[in-house]
């Protein structure tokens, strides 16, 4: 892409949800937003609370999660591939499907677009299912997350952390 057509690319609102469940989970999520907000092409918008939940289809110690709304000028595929560099960074390792995990970075939602293709699925098809990305949406943007669909999720544990965490 020229820098021309970088410089014209609109601007997309976009949703991250983060999660992390080894060492020092929450500061692993402080450090992933702040990378976040330092990658090129992306601006932090607002980033919700930290969140501890207990994890879900997978084993190891309870989850810190949140979820951050960012502005970007990247296309889907290429926010994707900037959220993989930020999980590598942290040293993630994928010996096995769901296992603990450094850092989680799913991209949820990504302007109005619905995407299917081999490597990226958007809106996130497990999104509505999680409390542990519905509760922190909610907070950031209430208007995207229905009151059923809360309820619906409102068995699993999710629990705010204080700043201080
Ligand atoms: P995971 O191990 O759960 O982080 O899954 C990572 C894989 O999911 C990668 O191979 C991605 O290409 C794929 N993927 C598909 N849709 C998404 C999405 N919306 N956000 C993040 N990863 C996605």
């Amino acid at each position: 892409m020229t820098r021309a057509e970088r410089l014209a690319r609109p601007e997309v609102l976009a949703y991250v949800g983060l999660g992390a469940n080894l060492g020092d989970a929450p500061q692993a999520v402080r450090d992933a937003i702040a990378a976040l907000e330092a990658a090129p092409g992306v601006s932090l918008v607002q980033a919700s609370s930290l969140y501890r939940s207990a994890p879900v289809d997978a084993t190891g110690p309870d989850y810190t999660n949140a979820v951050a709304c960012i502005s970007t000028t990247l296309t889907a595929p290429a926010l994707l591939r900037a959220l993989q560099t930020i999980e590598d960074t942290a040293g993630r390792e994928r010996p096995y499907r769901n296992a603990p995990r450094t850092l989680d970075l799913d991209l949820l939602l990504y302007g109005s677009a619905h995407i299917a293709s081999p490597d990226l699925t958007v809106p996130h098809p497990r999104m509505g299912e999680r409390a542990f990305v519905l509760v922190p949406l909610s907070q950031v943007a209430p208007e995207l997350v229905d009151t059923e669909a809360l309820q619906a999720v409102a068995g699993q544990g999710v629990e705010r952390l204080a700043a201080t965490d």
